[in-house]
């Protein structure tokens, strides 16, 4: 046995008990590179998240865009910078929110994300009135926010009075140098302040982490350590980078499965109570099983969905999945499949299994 090996072994051990440091961070994320080292990693993973964050997989639903993107020119690596008409220029009405809250509410989800682009002038009273249509028609079903750096101090503490449960901030990755190439027009400082602001009002912090767009193995730690510093972080997205076409980041590399849950991993053994969920090049339910390995106990897009018809494309789409079109919206259920996935990795999935998932299996 070498002793990089043992370094592993000692470092997850620990790991099993209580959190790691930077340094173990940095060690697991440089040597873990065999599988036997990642189904070690995977298995701690998976013992921290059951024993110490939620046990049951949760997934969320999500009403967007609820604001247009104002920031120009967009982010290297966002369909906008493609050019086309896209979600963003066309944001859901409240009729179409209140529509689409509620037939996520009838899917038995307990927590809605509204999402949409950035707007740097204010996004406060859009999304006041958005919160308020979705409460309107399903009071009960929990509200995340994520809408970039575009509300103040204010519009959080009417947030939380109104009883909206998170709001996201997100830095994506962290060095500012990065940021400024992948993000030229929006503001890292922004983006700071709004985390601390969130941190400060008392509501629950989305944070994401993207990786594959130009952060080292360093970086991610240091990532993951700044965001050690909120008491209120609650859920820690991370995406993998997916290069869009006819975006300036067409040609880059797309980033790994492996190596996006692999940090995902590393992030629960940091951040081992809060919900850890992936995203981008991971939305896909047949990684879910590498999801719920790496530590995951949330999926924000596997649920139900509520877009603008024809803005949200998926490549293949399960057969059981639902979709419906109502006026310009369209909803799409994830959950027949999603639910029946997570169940078969031996989790339990909230909501549960639904019964529609029998019905399409009968009809075959
Ligand atoms: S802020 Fe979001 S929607 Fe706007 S350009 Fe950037 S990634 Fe796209």
């Amino acid at each position: 046995m070498t002793g990089k090996t043992e370094n592993i072994e000692e470092i997850l051990a620990k790991a099993e008990k209580q959190a790691i440091s930077p340094d173990e961070a940095l060690a697991l994320l440089e040597e873990i590179n065999s599988p036997q080292d990642l189904n070690d990693l995977f298995r701690v993973a998976s013992e921290v998240r059951d024993k110490n964050a939620d046990p049951r997989f949760k997934f969320d639903g999500f009403i967007g865009t609820i604001t247009p993107c104002q920031i120009n020119p967009p982010c290297r690596f966002c369909g906008r910078s493609a050019g086309k008409k896209d979600a963003f220029s066309n944001p859901l009405s409240i009729e179409e929110i209140q529509t689409g809250a509620r037939l996520i509410a009838d899917s038995g989800v307990k927590m809605v994300e509204i999402g949409g682009g950035t707007m740097p002038g204010g996004a406060g009273e859009k999304v006041i009135a958005a919160v308020k249509a979705v409460k309107s028609v399903a009071p009960d079903i929990e509200i995340w926010v994520n809408v970039g750096p575009s509300l103040s101090k204010e519009d959080l503490l009417i947030l939380k009075e109104l009883g909206v449960k998170e709001v996201c901030s997100s830095l994506e990755v962290y060095n500012p140098e990065v940021f400024a190439r992948i993000k030229p027009s929006d503001s890292i400082d922004a983006r700071i302040k709004l985390a601390e602001e969130i941190n400060r009002t008392g509501l629950g912090l989305t944070s994401v982490m993207m990786v594959g767009v130009g952060s080292t193995h360093e970086e991610y730690v240091k990532h993951l350590f700044w965001l050690r510093s909120f008491e209120n972080l609650s859920h820690l997205p991370i995406t993998g980078f997916r290069p869009v076409p006819e975006t300036p980041l067409e040609k880059k590399k797309m980033a790994l499965s492996i190596e996006v849950a692999k940090v995902g991993a590393v992030a629960r053994l940091v951040h081992r109570e809060i919900d850890i969920s992936f995203g981008g090049i991971m939305n896909d339910p047949q990684l879910l099983p590498l999801w719920v390995m790496a530590g995951a106990n949330r999926a924000i897009h596997m649920g139900p969905h509520i877009h603008r018809s024809g803005g949200w494309s998926r490549a293949t789409l399960p057969p059981e999945i639902i979709t419906k079109t109502v006026g310009k919206i369209e909803y799409r259920n994830f959950l027949p499949f999603t639910t029946r996935m997570v169940e078969n990795t031996g989790l339990r999935p909230d909501p549960d299994l639904p019964e529609s998932h029998e019905i399409a299996e009968a009809k075959l």
